[in-house]
């Protein structure tokens, strides 16, 4: 069983990812600090797979622990980094913060690397480096834009840090994923999105605010250059992105790749409104979302989607969910949640 080692992995895309490395046959090593996540997931794991992965509280800046932990686990064939703090509102207050965990972090593991022989990486980026693109949908080859917050910087300089340590070690390989925006829940909803107090996302927001958490949404903006006025995303199901991650593993482990670091874009390709994707989502769970219309939030990206034909073409990896059942899983997970708390 070869072994993965996959850093955040007890947080969103995190755990669904380890469900699938678990069901398809792969050995799970989480690290993970907890410090946006909850030690119960791996719970939610053993539940969908039958078996709990290893897991090890620790924090991927402290390099003697990290150090210690891989050494424990002889092996590991690929490294998939999921961790990193992601408020681009905290970033923008508390830069420092984000800059030393999320970049000190990566060079950690990437120091790691040739010390215990793991050739490989899977790296968890973000539409976010493109910016507004001039062209839509953005492929991967547009120019990346000067970055809107530390948070979206972070993931600049970790793409820069990657290519450049892979250029200089043509032992290792990277794969970059760029996320455009994950959205749902495991459909046994087991696992899903556990937001840490008021939810920054379009999604949790929605769906605390039917559930009467929250009292209405507030949808930054209608004024926008876009059919209906609202922003426009490429909305992507968690459980979909989480299998592309098998298979970049599998590309690095067969050695399929054809340079030292490939770059995918991850999405569905269609774009979607933020007035769609709440009427979808009231339509599809039968229950009503308040919401009212206010100004645009700053640093709001006006339109984004993808254009996933090189994930589609190089990985065989195809968005497949549609985005009705995607939303009535982030709404049974919602509801799971309640019970949860009233229990
Ligand atoms: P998440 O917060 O749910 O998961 C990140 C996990 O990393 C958490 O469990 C957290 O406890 C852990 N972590 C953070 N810093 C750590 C450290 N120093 N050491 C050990 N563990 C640490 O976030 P997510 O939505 O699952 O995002 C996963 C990755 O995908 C992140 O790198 C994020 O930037 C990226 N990403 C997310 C989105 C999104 O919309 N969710 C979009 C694009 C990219
Ligand atoms: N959005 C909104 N109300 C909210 C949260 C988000 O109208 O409470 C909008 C936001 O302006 C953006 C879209 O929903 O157009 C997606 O926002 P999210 O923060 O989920 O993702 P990102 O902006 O990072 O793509």
């Amino acid at each position: 069983m070869d072994r993965i080692l996959v850093t955040g992995g007890t947080g969103y895309i995190g755990s669904h990812t380890v469900v699938e490395l678990q069901q398809s046959g792969f050995e799970v090593i989480i690290v993970d600090n907890l410090v946006n996540s909850n030690v119960d997931v791996l719970c939610g794991i053993e539940k969908i797979t039958g078996v709990r992965p290893i897991f090890e509280n620790v924090d991927c800046t402290e390099y003697v622990n990290l150090d210690r932990t891989i050494e424990k686990y002889p092996g590991i064939k690929a490294i998939i980094h999921f961790a990193a703090l992601k408020a681009v509102g905290e970033s923008v207050s508390h830069p420092l913060e984000y800059y030393r965990n999320n970049l000190v972090s990566l060079i950690n593991l990437l120091e790691l690397m040739p010390k215990h022989k793991i050739e490989n990486i899977v790296f968890s980026s973000s539409c976010t480096v493109y910016g507004q693109p001039d062209v839509l949908p953005v492929t991967e080859d547009a120019p990346i834009k000067k970055a809107l917050s530390p948070y979206g910087n972070t993931k600049k300089i970790a793409e820069d840090i990657i290519t450049d340590t892979i250029n200089a070690n043509h032992a290792l390989s990277a794969i970059l994923l760029r996320y455009f925006n994950p959205i749902g829940a495991h459909p046994s909803a087991e696992i899903g999105e556990l937001p840490n107090g008021v939810p920054n996302n379009l999604l949790p927001y929605i769906t605390q605010t039917a559930i009467g958490l929250r009292s209405e949404l507030k949808v930054f903006g209608n004024d926008y250059n876009t059919p209906d006025g609202s922003c426009i995303r490429d909305y992507i199901n968690v459980v979909d992105l989480a299998k592309a991650h098998v298979i970049a593993v599998q590309r690095m482990l067969q050695k399929k790749q054809k340079s030292d670091v490939e770059i995918f874009n991850l999405g569905t390709g269609r774009g979607l409104s933020v007035l769609e994707l709440l009427d979808i989502f009231q339509k599809v769970n039968k229950v009503k979302v308040p919401y009212k219309i206010v100004g645009r939030r700053e640093g709001d990206i006006e339109q984004v989607w993808a254009n996933p034909a090189r994930a589609n073409k190089e990985l065989g990896w195809k968005a497949q969910s549609s985005v009705e059942d995607t939303l009535k899983s982030a709404w049974k997970w919602e509801l799971k949640l309640k019970e949860r708390r009233e229990k």
